[in-house]
């Protein structure tokens, strides 16, 4: 079967081509993003409205540039699938509405796919990929949960963030630096010519026996530690700061992932979401898990990020579980909040 996937919940436009057998694991055979970024970085966060209308522009040229990438006919597309959500309404009925005309026009069925789920089973794509169960350390721009996963949409919540995501902690905390947007790679970069100890900043809920996190007080802790250091702080002291900053979220991520793995018997972590491409979070969770034998599995580097890989391996893995229902009457709706596990 060969799946088209569709990614447009936010601000990247993601095409991806997948194929899959029965008892095997889908193979990717191409993917083409276009990144709206810059676009937005002039208000300093997504514009919703923006976003829309340029997945509009981009959805089809990249559908054509997978396909030619591929060597692949629109003919051999089984199955249109797109993130249903959750996301921007608007961004994702753009994905959807795409979808389900090409699904009508080829008289293909549509399967809408949830975008967590996507992150949560990138990792399938790498080269090491894990097996079930495992816990998952789902880390991205709007979410930060760890979840108990024994197989395709088996997912328990074991805790989550009472506030920001840790990708919201990182781009906040950029923004107070003077980063820009999205500033988890800025604040990653800048963090690397700073003193990690240079700050004592707050480690929330790092002591409270739950798996849940909270990283609102650590945005308030890096906006005191700014003021106190004047109107002009030194590139030195902007580095200490960005690398104390990451050490507080990466060691609160760490310790809150193995205490789950503790708590549910399992040796086998996998991270997934933006945050996941930290490289600081992947050093410590690679060094503990050498010193305790645990596994830890990511997705490649450039599919931690939003992508359409994600959307279209999902919806091949749901459908290999038997859990998919392709709609052929083309109708669709987004749900722009949707909790995963909620069906
Ligand atoms: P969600 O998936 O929850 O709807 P999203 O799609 O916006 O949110 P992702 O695309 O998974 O989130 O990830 C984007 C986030 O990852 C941003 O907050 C970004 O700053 C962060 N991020 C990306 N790379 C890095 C990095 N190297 N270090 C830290 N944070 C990073
Ligand atoms: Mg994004
Ligand atoms: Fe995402």
């Amino acid at each position: 079967i060969t799946i088209l996937g569709f990614e447009s919940s936010c601000d990247e436009t993601g095409v991806a081509l997948v194929t899959c057998s029965p008892g095997q694991v889908p193979v990717l055979r191409a993917h083409a993003l276009y990144s709206q970024v810059q676009m937005h970085q002039a208000y300093g966060g997504v514009v919703p409205e923006l976003a829309s209308r340029d997945h509009v522009r981009r959805a089809l040229p990249l559908a054509r540039e997978v396909l030619a990438k591929a060597g692949a006919e629109l003919a051999e597309v089984d199955i249109v699938a797109y993130t249903q959500g959750p996301g921007l309404a608007g961004a994702l009925l753009v994905g959807a509405g795409v979808a389900s005309a090409l699904g009508a026009a080829l008289g293909k069925p549509t399967l809408g796919v949830h975008h967590l789920e996507g992150h949560l089973l990138s990792p399938f794509l790498s080269a090491d990929p894990p097996e079930f169960p495992f816990v998952a350390l789902l880390v991205s721009g709007g979410h930060t949960q760890l979840m108990r996963v024994d197989g395709v949409g088996q997912y328990g919540l074991l805790g989550e963030t009472i506030d920001d995501a840790a990708g919201e902690a990182f781009d906040k905390s950029a923004k107070l630096l003077g980063l820009g947007y999205p500033g988890g790679p800025a604040l990653s970069r800048l963090a690397q010519q700073g003193d990690d100890q240079a700050f004592d900043l707050p480690r929330p809920l790092l002591h409270q026996p739950n798996l849940d996190f909270s990283f609102a007080g650590l945005k308030t802790a890096v906006m005191i530690a700014l003021r106190k250091l004047g109107p002009v702080p030194s590139e030195q002291q902007k580095a200490d700061l960005a690398a104390s900053t990451e050490a507080a979220i990466v060691e609160v991520l760490v310790r809150k992932s193995l205490r789950a793995l503790k708590e549910s018997g399992l040796q086998r972590l996998v991270v997934a979401g933006g945050v996941g491409a930290n490289s600081r979070l992947r050093r410590d969770l690679n060094a503990v898990a050498m010193r305790r034998g645990l596994r830890v599995h990511y997705p490649e580097l450039e599919l931690c990020t939003d992508n359409g890989a994600m959307i279209a391996m999902a919806a091949a893995m749901r459908l290999q579980a038997g859990l998919a229902r392709p709609n052929c009457d083309y109708r669709f709706e987004v749900r722009p909040r949707w909790e995963l596990g909620a069906a």
